[in-house]
């Protein structure tokens, strides 16, 4: 094979070198723990939020339960016209999907989410929202982890909650029954685009849905579309959009919701 002569090559012109030192072949230096160890740079000192669930000091608060200031409306960009109350916000659907005001390249993601107790409707038509981890295009396009209630509600399973949708159906379902809230955390890594437009490196998607494992480092194809085969276009840094499903159920709710930029 090719690559052994070089290799060949190399060890015996190592050994070659060693000939001309030989005190330094009969006395090989000890290993020393030392010799393995980093000391700098020293990684930035945060403080984690008293829970897990909780900002740490580095995050940015994205709804902290109070307001809508970090959001604005997709469809003209003015304020988000969804529902505050209690600490929590509740889809508007008419008022159609929100986006944060700002845009993000790679994050790690934290935001909860409840199907109201009262849920009705079945398939995609039942607590139906999603988190578009980069909205490009106007809310268009982008990648979509999908929000269902998917508690013994059946549907195509790269459709249901934990789903890039139409890409990756999640590692297991562990969803939370309606009334209860449910936690997504995720890590976003942007695609790279060449400077001719072309992808250089996918996105990828790592999931955990209440503390469990749902998409491990997952490479995408491209946009979650609805139909068709995903493809990818190039974009730059993009705002997290919140999706006002247009099913007739009854509309869910997020809330605690913060980002660290990576
Ligand atoms: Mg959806």
């Amino acid at each position: 094979m090719p690559v052994l002569v070089p290799l060949g090559v190399l060890v015996l012109s190592s050994c070659a070198g060693r000939q001309t030192t030989p005190a330094a072949s009969q006395t090989p230096q000890p290993a020393r723990p030392e010799a393995s160890e980093v000391w700098s740079p020293v990684p930035r000192v945060i403080t984690p939020g008293a829970t897990n669930d909780a900002p740490p000091t580095d995050a940015l608060v994205l709804f902290d339960g109070t307001n809508l200031d970090q959001w604005v409306s997709v469809k003209d960009g003015s304020p988000a016209g969804w529902k505050v109350a209690d600490g929590v916000v509740t889809v508007v659907k008419p008022a159609g999907d929100i986006a944060t005001r700002r845009s993000f390249t790679n994050y790690q993601l934290h935001i909860e989410w409840r199907i109201p107790s009262a849920i009705t409707g079945s398939g995609q038509a039942r607590g139906n929202s999603g988190v578009f981890l980069a909205s490009v295009g106007n809310g268009a396009n982008g990648y979509e982890l999908q929000v269902l209630d998917s508690y013994g509600n059946t549907t195509y399973v790269n459709g249901q909650a934990g789903s890039m949708y139409k890409q990756y159906p999640p590692l297991v379902n562990a969803n939370r029954k309606p009334g209860e809230w449910q936690t997504y955390d995720v890590i976003w890594t942007a695609p790279t685009f060449h400077a001719d437009g072309t992808l250089a490196t996918p996105a990828y998607v790592t999931a955990i849905h209440n503390g469990v494992l749902v998409q491990n480092h997952v490479a995408l194809n491209g946009f979650t579309l609805y139909i068709g085969k995903p493809f990818y276009k190039q974009h730059g840094p993009s705002p997290i959009l919140l999706q006002a499903h247009g099913d007739p159920s009854e509309p869910i709710s997020y809330r605690n919701i913060w980002l660290r930029e990576l």
